[in-house]
């Protein structure tokens, strides 16, 4: 079962709708025609049918069929800590979780814990994960796992390493030097070009956890290499606030000085911003990410969705990690991006289904720079596709789109295709050994969680 991928297939997926999210829309009775990893055709069923008699369909005229969702933020390098310390703010998770974690985790458990939460994702209908390793465990090359459990999987990514190095007062762990950090980009970089389906960006945690040191390394190689980045960006007040004090500007006028804003950058949360933060990165094409799960778990505020989009900046969804979520549920996600904005604005009209979908499917693959491989359903882009099954949770559709964002849950998932190959066939995945993961990551969470201290010290805070 694990450790090959299965083939790419020659089918014809159909369902009572095909949501395009491209130029042709929904197509009510619809079916898309994927063979050798690519889309050869979307349209009435009846029509790719008749042209094509002979070939297997898949799904009914009851499903729905959508484009593979786009998680466009997430720390998979947190597979094995989620359910701790959920009541605690940003900064405070940061240094008694995730720090604590850091110098133990191992690219080996790295890599298990990316197979367990790619089977969470799969099943909530994920094809793409943009992924950044927020731990830091020197000599360790931890980050390499989660870039070895995703090729394991066949899933399609991105990944990056966000290693901080001025990590503050409270804690007891040592940062990487400077060169380490800036080797291990190096290798992940060149272990992802060497990659099928991950590529790879220019990890930073954060502006604030990096030494200015660090931050000047960091933007020559980005200028050299052309990396795109991915980092946070103004997620909590406290952010705001200590970037003024340490640099006399606002992070985002930050990592413009700094050169992070001349290559390609993708900025997870984007909350506490004013109107000349959206105009600024919006100038440089910068792009945003909504994480209203992990804001919410943590308090940390609402990302003026409205305001980024009227700038013309490219929003996705991202679950964020399993620590500050702590579910990998896209369609939850997917979910609450609607919810959150609705209640902020106390207007049920402030976004409609369509435009959410979207920002989890076309929207995140443009805030990725790869729209033109994936997002949507049309000709000529690669077979990431899900095919969403008539359950109960499905069962009346008057309109698809809602019924997708509000209704559709894991249990409606039930095919997933990557690059034409099918990770998830009738609910049953492919190519992880689901039971065998969990056992395994179960001793390897108990492990982690005694040897960075953590046992039974954060459910009671
Ligand atoms: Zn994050």
């Amino acid at each position: 079962m694990a450790g090959t991928l299965p083939r790419r297939e020659s089918v014809i997926i159909r369902g009572a709708w095909v949501l395009t999210m491209g130029a042709a829309g929904a197509l009510e009775n619809g079916a898309v025609h994927i063979a050798d990893g690519v889309i050869r055709q979307v349209g009435s069923y009846a029509d790719l049918r008749r042209e094509h008699p002979t070939l297997p369909v898949v799904g009914d005229g009851f499903g729905l069929v959508i484009p593979g969702l786009v998680n466009a933020h997430t720390h998979l390098s947190e597979a094995l800590i989620p359910g701790m310390g959920s009541e605690l703010t940003l900064y405070e998770w940061g240094e008694r979780l995730v720090t604590p974690v850091a110098r133990h985790l191992t690219a080996e458990m790295a890599r298990k814990g990316t197979v367990l939460k790619a089977a969470e994702m799969i099943r909530s209908g994920v094809t793409f994960v943009n992924d950044m390793f927020v731990h830091s465990n020197p000599g360790s090359q931890a980050s390499m796992g989660v870039l070895e459990g995703l090729v394991e999987v066949g899933m399609r990514g991105m990944v990056s390493f966000g290693a901080e190095d001025s990590l503050g007062e409270t804690t007891e762990t040592p940062p990487m030097s400077v060169d380490e950090v800036m080797q291990e980009h190096q290798e992940l970089s060149s272990a992802a070009q060497a990659s099928e389906l991950v590529g790879f960006r220019y990890g930073i945690g954060t502006l604030l956890g990096q030494s200015d040191e660090l931050l000047e390394a960091g933007a020559d190689a980005c200028r050299t290499n052309g990396w795109p980045v991915h980092t946070h960006l103004c997620e909590v007040r406290e952010e705001i606030v200590h970037s003024s004090l340490r640099w006399s500007r606002r992070p985002i006028q930050q990592a413009d000085r700094l050169g992070f804003l001349d290559v390609p950058l993708i900025a997870a949360h984007a909350i506490w911003v004013r109107q000349s933060d959206i105009d600024q990165l919006a100038e440089a094409g910068g792009s945003v990410v909504h994480n209203p799960v992990a804001n919410m778990i943590l308090g940390a505020g609402v990302c003026p969705l409205a305001r980024w989009l009227a700038a013309d900046v490219s929003v996705g969804i991202g679950t964020d990690g399993a620590a500050s979520n702590d579910s990998q549920n896209m369609l939850e996600a997917v979910k609450m991006a609607a919810l959150l904005q609705k209640v902020h604005a106390l207007d049920p009209a402030v976004i409609n289904a369509r435009e959410v979908l979207e920002m989890a499917t076309l929207g995140g693959a443009r805030a990725l720079g790869i729209q033109g491989q994936v997002g949507s359903l049309e000709t000529g882009k690669r077979a990431d596709l899900v095919c969403l099954r008539p359950t109960v949770e499905l069962a009346a559709i008057h309109d698809p789109y809602q019924q997708v964002v509000y209704c559709a849950g894991p249990r409606s998932v039930g095919e997933v295709w990557v690059d034409g190959r099918r990770l998830l066939a009738d609910g049953h995945l492919t190519t992880i050994d689901e039971p065998a993961r969990i056992d395994r990551a179960r001793e390897l969470a108990r492990s982690l969680a005694r040897q960075a201290g953590l046992e039974g010290n954060l459910s009671r805070l």
